[in-house]
């Protein structure tokens, strides 16, 4: 961007929730690939039907509202918002308007070493519309309401965001909530999570807002990310030649790598917002609320901000993106396990085991308190590093096997047993030449050369000769 110009992005994110059930009809709101199999007369929109609210988004709802530390609506009640298109047969969405469930949030997230806060105005709960089919068809096109009347939730930024790292780790950070909150599966790719970005430019931080271009249904962080950049230029491009950025909603063309203009923004009156009839006004339960907020978890930036006092910041972010793996991470060091050992065995041999499908975060092969007593054999130096990552942990793998400290001991890998085992070879062996004792102890030191090396062929291979050494030394040198 050019300098002088200070960026204003708002960010409105719609999030499908995790329900079994249409937010206001009771068939499948779960994907089908087959069109028009998950539909009822409800959401055909036939005369006479009538909405019933879905208690379990409602309830989603709360829950998000309360992680993302909004004041959540005792009172609250639906709209219809008008507009026309063939995938919407009632021709009007179910919204909130002037009454969300939730207003007033924030989140705090840590942008280019800076900790900021970002203001959530509003979190509201909506249906989705159905699709049309437009490519399989030259003359006709086609309508597949699956998805028509499924739960969303749109949560809407205050233009609050600055930077293009920002709007992403805003969004980053709204995935992981909705995850470990089982809000949403948070899936960009199924569009489950998608967002527009409302992007501006001003003269200065002082300036008033600039007029906003909103970009359409960005649903990976690379288009969010593109979609932000080049509608830097373009708008750059504008206000540099002295012509206005028009009030406008476009699409984000991936494969030109442009925007384009949709349409010039509706006014909200456009929409002749009315309030829902045919749904009472809702007034939530407060056991309700208690209970959602006697369940909320600790926020993943929270974690990030708690483990970067130990390890470094990619390293957390790692290890926050699932709550699996943060909790293996917390539970790991709950029993002792320091954080940096806890997060370097698990960022380096487990989550390559999960790469090749042999570690599953969700089903971990073994408890955390059993890589907590790998990794104190290994700082008791009990057993090598090396040993513990190519003997013990494959073998940790297995079910049914024994606790990692009794394994090491019967792979033969614990270093104290091993220590045990050189010792009685060389004491079997002093007995056996005991005038080699005698000289060695009168001052013959070179023959320890030739007791290192009996322990050595009674033992076989694999055995330290430094630690054989050690350990015979000490022997000789007891007392008789
Ligand atoms: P609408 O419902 O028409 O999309 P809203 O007032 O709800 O309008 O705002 C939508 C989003 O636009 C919000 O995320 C808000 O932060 C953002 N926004 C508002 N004004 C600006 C602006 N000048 N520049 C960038 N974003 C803006
Ligand atoms: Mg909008």
């Amino acid at each position: 961007m050019k300098e002088g110009y200070q960026l204003v992005i708002g960010l409105e994110i719609h999030i499908q929730l995790q329900t079994a059930r249409k937010l206001f009809a009771t068939e499948s709101s779960g994907f089908i690939e087959e069109p028009n199999k998950h539909i009822s007369p409800i959401t055909w929109a036939h005369p006479g039907v009538l909405p019933q609210l879905n208690r379990q988004a409602l309830r989603l709802a709360i829950r998000m509202g309360l992680a993302t530390h909004c004041a959540i609506d005792r009172f609250s009640r639906f709209a219809r918002k008008h507009y026309f298109y063939p995938d919407l047969p009632k021709g009007f969405q179910r919204t909130q308007s002037d009454q969300p469930i939730c207003r007033e949030g924030y989140l705090d997230l840590k942008v280019g070493g800076e900790w900021q806060q970002i203001s959530i105005e509003r979190i509201h709960l909506e249906e989705d519309a159905g699709k049309s089919i437009h490519d399989q068809d030259p003359a006709f096109s086609f309508v597949d309401l699956n998805r028509a009347g499924t739960p969303l939730l749109e949560l809407v930024t205050r233009p609050e965001i600055h930077s293009i790292e920002a709007a992403l780790a805003f969004l980053a950070e709204v995935r992981r909530i909705v995850r470990y909150h089982g809000v949403s599966d948070g899936d960009m790719e199924k569009g489950n999570l998608r967002c527009d970005a409302n992007i501006s430019l001003r003269p200065s931080p002082e300036a008033p807002l600039g007029t906003r271009v909103e970009i359409k249904n960005l649903n990976s962080f690379s288009f969010l990310q593109r979609a932000i950049e080049v509608e830097i230029s373009r708008q750059t491009a504008l206000l540099e030649a002295g012509k206005p950025v028009m009030r406008e909603t476009r699409a984000f063309d991936p494969k030109t790598g442009t925007t384009l203009s949709l349409r010039s923004k509706e006014e909200a009156q456009d929409y002749r917002y009315l309030t829902e009839p045919d749904l009472p006004p809702l007034h939530l339960p407060e056991a309700w609320l208690e209970e959602e907020a006697s369940q909320l978890l600790e926020l993943p930036m929270a974690r990030f901000r708690r483990y970067t006092e130990t390890i470094s910041e990619a390293e957390a972010l790692t290890l926050i993106e699932s709550l699996a793996m943060s909790q293996y991470l917390d539970n790991t060091t709950a029993c002792g396990s320091s954080l940096q050992a806890a997060a370097n065995w698990m960022l380096g041999p487990l989550s390559a085991l999960a790469r090749t499908g042999q570690w599953d975060w969700e089903q971990p092969a073994f408890p955390p308190s059993e890589l907590a007593a790998l990794i104190e054999l290994v700082e008791t130096r009990q057993v090598s590093h090396h040993d513990a990552k190519e003997r013990l942990l494959p073998a940790l793998l297995d079910p049914g096997h024994a606790p990692a400290a009794l394994l090491s001991e019967q792979l033969g890998i614990r270093m104290v047993s091993q220590q045990n085992r050189i010792q009685e070879v060389i004491q079997a062996v002093m007995q056996e030449n005991p005038d080699e004792v005698q000289r060695y102890r009168q001052g013959k030191k070179a023959l320890v050369g030739f007791f290192v090396g009996k322990v050595m062929k009674e033992l076989g291979g694999g055995v330290d000769p430094k630690e054989v050494n050690q350990v015979v030394m000490a022997q000789l040198s007891a007392p008789a």
